[in-house]
């Protein structure tokens, strides 16, 4: 059985160990030549952490990143909205949330899976068709041939193109700058994530090793091209705290792309290939669960792959176990992207977010670190 893996991103590769793991093999093909140091930082919550820890890599991803030790909404002058006693980045066994650059998270998985199985790079997927049940897999510069296709080939995926080519990319009108900044956070604001709520606009930060800051700004758009000039974002938060202005001062390569998720697939696959990851059912990043979702979707289609033989049945039986959580993500994100940067909304969450008792709060999240047989 020849397993190719679309995209060697979070989503491609953790699938790729995952199934490394339970003795199957399977090849990834990636676009790009190389792997480069470009991107921001990410927020690997409790649900990931315990899949990298069976994958046998928490403690490489830890050495290149840091363990938070709580995750705040916070007011612009970074004052907690709500101070909680139990924070809720850690699930009830302790695994905590973790804070790493992107490249250095795709580099662990990619060193990883290198050892033990193939990763193709430079291969664009363009196409695929099916005879007598095998797949050719029209590459831009080759041809393949395999028994099953996953694809993880992120938000604007081909293999979707190619299996639903109606699919709709819905945009949140919001604008977001990240990267990352040479920059040594004061000692109190280290060890820690932060997210702040302004007037129709977000920053949030955390530390990451080497004096590094990764950072997120978002704003509502004003149907003009937006500049990402350090001076222009700086000015949009000058009434934040000022280290606001520090972090965004001292900024390398920043990312400038408006705020977007999928439009709920009816389904997420179709004969012999199923999609995965951000391909089937990306999510805006207001949860910080998209690439977690990835890393869930690695772990149980892997285990399910090998409970059901390899069957195009389990694409079925995956889908019924995954849909209900990754909706609630997709959903709930959405709308507190949208009630965030609402004039009206925004000062009612906020009361609602103190007035909620920590237990259900706690509950809320404990629900979504669920995953099943940890
Ligand atoms: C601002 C922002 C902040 C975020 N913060 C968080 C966070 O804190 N925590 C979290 O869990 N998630 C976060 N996310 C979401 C997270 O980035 C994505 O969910 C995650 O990267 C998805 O991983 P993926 O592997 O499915 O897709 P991708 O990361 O998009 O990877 C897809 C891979 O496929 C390759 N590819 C694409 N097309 C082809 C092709 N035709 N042929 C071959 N290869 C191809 C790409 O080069 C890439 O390597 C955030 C997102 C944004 C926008």
């Amino acid at each position: 059985m020849k397993i190719a893996i679309i995209g060697g991103g979070i989503t491609g590769l953790t699938t790729a160990l995952a199934l490394h793991k339970l003795g199957i093999k399977s090849t990834v093909y990636e676009q790009v030549a190389t792997l480069n140091e470009i991107g921001a930082g990410i927020w690997l919550q409790p649900n990931a952490i315990k899949i990298l820890n069976w994958l046998g890599i928490k403690n490489k991803i830890l050495e290149k990143g840091v363990q938070l030790q709580k995750v705040n909404i916070v007011h612009p002058n970074l004052k907690p909205i709500k101070k909680l006693k139990n924070e809720l980045i850690q699930d009830e066994y302790g695994n905590q949330t973790i804070a790493i650059h992107r490249a250095r998270l795709q580099q662990v998985l990619f060193d990883e899976f290198s050892q033990y199985g193939q990763i193709e790079l430079g291969k664009k997927y363009i196409s695929q068709s099916t005879e007598n049940n095998k797949i050719q897999i029209n590459f831009s510069a080759q041809q393949i041939e395999a028994d099953m296709v996953l694809g993880a080939d992120g938000i604007h995926s081909q293999v979707r193109q190619y299996l639903f080519p109606d699919s709709e990319i819905r945009k949140t009108n919001q604008i977001c700058w990240r990267g990352i900044s040479k920059f040594k956070l004061p000692e109190s604001l280290m060890y820690s994530g932060r997210e702040s709520w302004g007037h129709k606009r977000r920053f949030g930060f955390s530390h990451l090793p080497d004096d590094e800051v990764y950072w997120f700004a978002v704003k509502t758009m004003n149907g003009h091209r937006e500049k990402t000039d350090i001076k222009y974002i700086q000015s949009l938060f000058k009434d934040f705290s000022p280290v606001v202005a520090e972090i965004i001062e001292h900024a390398g390569f920043i990312h400038t792309a408006e705020l977007t998720d999928l439009k709920r697939l009816k389904t997420w696959h179709r004969d012999n290939t199923c999609l995965l990851g951000d391909a089937a059912h990306a999510t805006t990043p207001n949860m910080g669960q998209g690439a977690c979702q990835g890393i869930e979707d690695a772990y149980y289609i892997s285990n399910l792959l090998v409970q059901n033989n390899l069957s195009q049945e389990t694409f079925k039986i995956f889908e019924r176990k995954r849909r209900a959580k990754v909706d609630y993500i997709v959903n709930t994100s959405w709308r507190f992207g949208q009630a965030a940067h609402s004039p009206i909304i925004q000062p009612i969450m906020k009361l609602m977010m103190k007035a909620t008792p920590e237990k259900i709060l706690t509950s809320q999240m404990n629900k979504v670190y669920q995953v099943e047989g940890f």
